[in-house]
Parts: C-alpha cells; structure tokens; sequence
C-alpha cells in the first residue's frame, strides 16, 4: 500500500481530495466538477450517502459543484418512483444539486450520434452473435477471446444496421453494437464490449422513442464529458473499467475529457447493501417496504428516526480508501447515538407497565412535576409531568428476588421517581398465577442527603408516568436484519434475515406529551432509548420506533455466554 493508499482520518484529506488539490495547483482545473449518478432502479442506501457526502463534498470544499444525473439507461429496472425517492432523500440528507439535474437520457440524441462516429471510424461494428454465442468468445482471464465472425463488415453495413436497429426492425438480443477495440486484450472490458442492446421497453422519460439504449460503459464517461465533470468518482468496481472510459474519451470529439478515480465502497456489518437483493425482500413481503426501519436505505433510517446529520456526519467520517473493508456498525450506531444524545428531547415512557398504587398520603406528593427537557441544554426548557397517586414502572425494575448488584426496586426497598421523590414499596400483588400484577408503595419526599427513611442510600432512580395521565402506544423494537455479521458468508442471505429483527410492545405508556411533540423529531425516552412516531400512527393509535436503544444491549445479549 503506498502512502496514499493509506486512509487518511484527518479532517477532510484523503486521496481523492489529494488529486484534487494537485490537479487545481496544477493548474489543470479550476474547480472540480463531481456528479453523483446513481441508477433510479431502487432507493437510496447508507452506502450511497458515502458517495454522496464524497462528492457533494468534494465540490463543496474546492468551490466546485457536484450534479445529479440519474444513470437511466435500463428502462426494464427503472421506475418514476426511484427518481422521485433519491431526490427526496438527497434533499433531505441535506445535498443541493441546485440547476445541475441531469439524465443520461437527455443525452441519447448524441450518445447515438457518437455511436455512428465510431462507426465510421471504423472503431464499432453491429454483431449478430447471440447472447451465449458472445459469452463464449470472450474469453478468460487467462485465454483470449475469439474475434466474432461478423467482426469485418463494412462501415456502410454497420451504419445501415445501426440505423435500423433503432428503427426497431430486430427483437430484443437479435443484435449488438460493439466498440471494436481487441479481442486479446488482458482486460476483458476491451475484449469489443457492447456499446448499445436492443431493448423494446418504455423509458420512464423517453416513453417509446427508443429501442436500443446505450450501455453503461457508453452512457457514462461520455455523460460526464458533456456536464463538463472533472473528477468522476465511482466504486473500486469500476477499476477495470477505466481503460474502456479513457479509450471512448481518446476516441470520441467529446467536449471534455474527464478522469475517473475509484474508491472502496461502504460494507457495513450485519448489513447488505445490493439493492436487488433489498428490492427482493421488498417484493416479497419480507419487510414493509423500501422504507422499513430495518433496511439500511435513507428512507428506512429516517423512518426510524435517524438523524439527516447523524448520516452526514458518520458518511464523512468513515474516511476514504482504496482498499475495500468492513466497516463496524457499532460505528453508525455511534454517529446516531452521538447526534440524538445532544439533540433529542427527553420523555419519560413505560414500554412495559407495571402499575404501583401509592397508598400513604402525604400533602407534600405533587399532583405534576417540571422534567426538564434536555439535562445538558437549559435553553430546552422543561414541561410538566402528570403524577399521581398511580403510576407505571418498567417491569423490568423490579425483581422478587433481587440479586446482590439490582438496586431497584424489590419488596422493601426504596427508589428515586424521577423528578418525583422516593417510594418504599411494601406490598406486591399477584394473581392466581402468581404473576406480578401491581406493586403497593409508599410516598416520602426526596432527603436532601439522598438516603431512604430507613437511613440506607438510594441508589437507582427509575422512570415511570401516571397511569390516567399517559396513553398508551404500540412500540416496536428493531434488531439487526441479519443475525450474523457477514449475512450469506455461507451463500444464502435469506437464510441469515435475523427472526427477531422486530419486536413489538403493544401497550407502552407514554407521557401526555408525546401525543402533542413535533412528528418528525426523534426524543429520547429516558434510561431506554431514542424513539421516534412511526407514520402508522393514527389518532387513538399511537405507534412509535426505537431508533436505537441508549448502549448497545443487542451486542451484549448476543455475546452473553
Ligand atoms: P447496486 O449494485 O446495488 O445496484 P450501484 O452501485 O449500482 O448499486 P448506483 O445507483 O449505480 O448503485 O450507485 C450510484 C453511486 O453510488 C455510484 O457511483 C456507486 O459507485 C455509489 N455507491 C453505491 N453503493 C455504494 C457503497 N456501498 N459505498 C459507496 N458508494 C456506493
Ligand atoms: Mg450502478
């Protein structure tokens, strides 16, 4: 590796911005111009937003600008909805195209026009092989390919062909136009690679006008010379495709001659990112749609209740290399715990209730306490809280038989109400099946030197809120969507999707606030996590997201011995 190879965490510099700098101390651009392009033929994902914030950065920092253009030359996978969702989502990430929206499909008049340019030039010629037929002369890595046998025609009868392979006088597959460089290239891509197929689709934008659309590897470079793209950034993929860019930019009277460098893509653990194989578990039910809060598309991640800034922040912060590796997503749960902690509100939330009943009554119990909103911000000021002679508590903060190390409450003890003074619980009720079914407890004012009545120390503080002033919600719990953390490491990814990527509790109690906060924000609901309203809400149903929990239980609960 050699030492630009090396990722570099310092802020903003990497080997990209490198080429960058020296191409404008160079002299040879003045600004860099970048475009992200993706293919409308699924929604947006976590690894794109490092395409993204790469580009859109890149842009910004050396006072260029960075495009738009949707890569939309295979009408069979592309559909309006795909378009409409990535400007969305890009809008919302906080990236600004401004007037630089652009299709490769605004561009099929001249992409056709430079086809018949290298036509004449003797640089491209229609073959009649089929599809297999083709397959098999192209050769291994370590045998050369065959030259096709319809390799010698004329540049009239290519034009001709070419001319009516647009007329739509073949079916599908019937014809190719191939770029005809060297069948005995090393490099496969130059082994004559397809620069048009037929296709008798609709084009989401072109309708019918055409039958035959360019390849990506046509479509492409000569896209980015047309927008004027100085620095065409793509995946390290397209590594071996380069000499193919560069042969089309030497061989075309293009207006520009852009470069293109490749960095290693996003992998994320527990996560797949092909979008067909995400487009698969949309289509067949396996999660609610492209924007489940368990995929990892932006669509999902903000339905979850991911902060735009949290994908930001952790996109740039994952650095830049030219090598591919696995990133941790402990590392985006960090980005999106790190933004929520300084930003979200706290609430206080039950998710399972357990009723106690206050039977002593002491004039000093107040009817509502003031809860601050957020504990290191006093400007988010504070709201009321309800209380009362009945609240719920967390299940989970009691315990029968407590062990040693559980401060909470157990028969006898006594614990902090948050905001809310000390109850001793001295009763526990239970029904027939000697199930837990309320706790009885009583009421003291919080001692200025935090001990109990009985003189012993209070060591835990729980969460609760009243039992007629709180409503209830639908709470679902999202887990990774694959149990392991290289899903189809064995070769079969369905056979990974995590059983319990979802989890739901159908009667949480939530303080009267929350039917009243801000929908889109995300607020923390204290001592368990952030959530945020899930759009299925409806009015008498309130339905909420766990964006993440407050540490990283799942981890620990999956590594306990
Ligand atoms: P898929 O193969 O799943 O369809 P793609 O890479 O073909 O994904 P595009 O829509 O073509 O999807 O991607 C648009 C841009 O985003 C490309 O420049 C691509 O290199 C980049 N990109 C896609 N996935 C990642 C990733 N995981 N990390 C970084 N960049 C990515
Ligand atoms: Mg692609």
């Amino acid at each position: 590796m050699s030492a630009v190879e090396i990722e570099t965490k310092e802020a903003g510099r990497d080997f990209i911005r490198d080429i960058v700098q020296a191409d404008i101390d160079a002299g040879t651009v003045v600004w860099p111009v970048t475009r992200f392009p993706p293919e409308p033929n699924g929604y947006l994902h976590i690894g794109h937003a490092k395409s993204i914030a790469l580009n859109f950065g890149v842009a910004e920092e050396f006072g260029g600008r960075c495009h738009l253009r949707f890569d939309d030359t295979n009408p069979t996978k592309e559909e309006q909805e795909y378009i409409d969702a990535i400007e969305y989502d890009l809008k919302w990430l906080g990236y600004d195209w401004g007037k630089h929206l652009y299709h490769a499909s605004d561009y099929f008049e001249q992409l056709y026009k430079w086809a018949e340019h290298l036509i004449r030039h003797g640089f491209a010629y229609v073959d009649d092989q089929s599809p297999e037929e083709m397959r098999a002369a192209r050769g291994t890595l370590i045998e050369p390919g065959r030259d096709s046998p319809y390799r010698g025609r004329s540049l009239s009868e290519n034009l001709d062909l070419f001319h009516r392979m647009r007329a739509g006088e073949f079916p599908n597959g019937a014809k190719v136009l191939r770029a005809k460089i060297d069948m005995a290239s090393p490099n496969i891509n130059l082994r004559d690679p397809a620069l048009y197929r037929i296709l008798h689709a609709t084009h989401p934008r072109t309708g019918d006008k055409w039958c035959i659309y360019p390849t990506y590897d046509f479509a492409h470079g000569q896209s980015d010379a047309i927008e004027g793209v100085t620095h065409s950034i793509c995946t390290l993929e397209f590594e071996d495709h380069r000499p193919l860019y560069d042969w089309l930019i030497a061989n075309l009277p293009v207006p520009s001659r852009p470069r293109q460098y490749e960095f290693a893509r996003l992998n994320l653990t527990y996560t797949v990112m092909s979008k067909r194989f995400l487009k698969g578990l949309v289509d067949d039910s396996r999660v609610s749609g492209w924007d489940d809060p368990r995929m990892p598309t932006i669509s999902g991640l903000r339905r979850r209740g991911v902060p735009a800034a949290a994908i930001r922040n952790f996109a740039k912060n994952v650095g830049v290399a030219r090598a591919n590796s696995t990133v941790d997503v402990a590392m985006f749960d960090h980005a999106v715990r790190d933004e929520l902690n300084r930003t979200a509100s706290r609430r206080m939330a039950v998710l399972r209730p357990l009723k106690v009943v206050i039977t002593n009554d002491d004039p000093a119990m107040p009817r509502e306490v003031e809860a601050r909103n957020h504990p290191d911000d006093p400007n988010a000021g504070t709201r009321p809280l309800p209380f009362g002679r009945e609240i719920y508590v967390e299940r989970d903060d009691f315990m029968e038989d407590p062990p040693k190390n559980f401060y909470r409450l157990a028969l006898g003890r006594t614990v902090r109400l948050r905001y809310a003074g000390l109850i001793t619980c001295h009763d526990v009720v239970k029904d027939a099946g000697g199930n837990v079914t309320e706790l009885r407890g009583t009421w003291h004012r919080e001692s200025p030197d935090g001990t109990a009545p009985d003189g012993s120390k209070v060591r835990a503080t729980i969460h609760w809120v009243s039992t007629t002033q709180s409503v209830a919600a639908e709470v679902r719990l999202y887990n990774p969507l694959f149990t392991r953390p290289d899903p189809g490491a064995d070769g079969d990814l369905l056979a990974d999707l995590n059983p319990a990527s979802m989890e739901v509790t159908a009667d949480a109690r939530l303080e009267p606030s929350l039917t009243s906060d801000n929908e889109a924000a995300t607020v923390q609901f204290e001592r368990i996590g952030y959530f945020c309203r899930d759009p299925d809400s409806r009015p008498g149903h309130l339905v909420f997201n766990r964006t993440i929990g407050l540490r990283d239980s799942y981890a620990r609960a999956q590594t306990k011995p």
